[in-house]
């Protein structure tokens, strides 16, 4: 995808606070971070969203969520930290390229307000 944020991104034509990348995936820290830490752990694969996944791609996300805690780790989350995978717009999506923030730090607040 060509004029895609996170696929510029891990093609390295747009600028990022990287935080691992290999040959599959790449992980960066969020622009506009929601707490402390807040950093994504994106596929280079152009996946708009988990919607789009399929059969295919089982084992790129089981390797995702493998290895989220361990750069949760790295990062200095020793406690425990939020993922998050917004899907479509009902579930507010803003960049359509499948991504996992991975959030922690400070006070994280209940996920969903309850009454
Ligand atoms: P979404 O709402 O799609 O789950 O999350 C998109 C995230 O991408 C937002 O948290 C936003 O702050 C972040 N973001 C948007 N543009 C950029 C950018 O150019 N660079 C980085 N590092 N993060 C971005
Ligand atoms: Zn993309």
């Amino acid at each position: 995808m060509s004029d895609c944020l996170f696929c510029k991104i891990a093609r390295g034509e747009i600028p990022c606070r990287k935080v691992y990348e290999d040959g599959e995936v790449v992980a960066f820290h969020d622009i506009n971070p929601a707490a402390p830490v807040h950093f994504m752990l994106v596929p280079k694969l152009h996946l708009a969203s988990l919607a789009e996944a399929e059969d295919d791609h089982v084992s790129l996300l089981g390797r995702m969520l493998v290895l989220a805690p361990k750069l949760a780790r790295e990062q200095g989350l020793e406690n425990g930290f939020r993922t998050v995978i917004n899907t479509g717009k009902g579930g507010g999506q803003e960049v359509f390229h499948l991504h996992i923030h991975i959030i922690g730090g400070g006070n994280i607040p209940p996920m969903v307000r309850r009454g």
